[in-house]
């Protein structure tokens, strides 16, 4: 699968060490509270455990699906949740746990949501960050890397299905992935 990398951004160890010091971050920010995790599917998958073992506030955690509309049909960044929350969210401190925000279209249709439902707090973090790509501001507290403006895969990110459980993340070579 290393093969099909144009470039490793990030190896194991470097994600580690990263999502450490994001977690000791958090930790301290919301010492003496309790958070709510809510991990966007699938993405966010790994970034969540790590960070959530390196947590040191205690934490509950839910999942939302989300599924984008087939292309061409409605505005891109259109999406809709494919799997809801099972825990209510009234009054606690939710912490959006995201793979990568790219435009931000996904997230302020989430966080529109989210904010509806009322909870105490509600804040972003994510794994990765592409800021020139941005369309919509989201306000994003917690960030381990910013990534240039290409594709990547690799630590839950996928291509196609493939990829996620590379252990570093990368720059898939174009010839694989077109059209980003
Ligand atoms: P946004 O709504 O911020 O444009 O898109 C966010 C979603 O697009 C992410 O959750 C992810 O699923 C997908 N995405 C954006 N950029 C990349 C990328 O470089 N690699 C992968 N694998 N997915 C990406």
């Amino acid at each position: 699968m290393h093969d099909d990398l144009e470039k490793i951004l990030f190896t194991h160890e470097q994600i580690h060490q990263r999502i450490a010091e994001v977690a000791a971050a958090i930790s301290r920010d919301y010492e003496g509270r309790e958070l709510m995790l809510v991990a966007v599917l699938k993405g966010a998958v790994f970034f969540l455990t790590h960070l959530a073992e390196a947590l040191t506030v205690p934490a509950q955690i839910d999942f939302l699906g989300i599924a984008s509309f087939s292309p061409g049909r409605v505005l891109p960044g259109v999406v809709r949740i494919s799997k809801d929350l099972d825990l209510d969210i009234l009054d606690k401190e939710v912490l959006v746990i995201e793979d990568i925000v790219d435009t931000g279209l996904t997230l302020r249709y989430l966080l529109n949501i989210l904010s509806g439902r009322q909870p105490r707090s509600l804040a972003v973090c994510t794994f990765l960050d592409k800021p020139t790509r941005r369309l919509v501001e989201i306000p994003v507290r917690y960030s381990c890397f910013e990534v240039p403006d290409r594709f990547v895969v690799g630590f839950g990110l996928d291509y196609n299905q493939q990829y996620r459980t590379l252990p570093c993340v990368g720059i898939l070579r174009s010839h694989i992935y077109q059209g980003k």
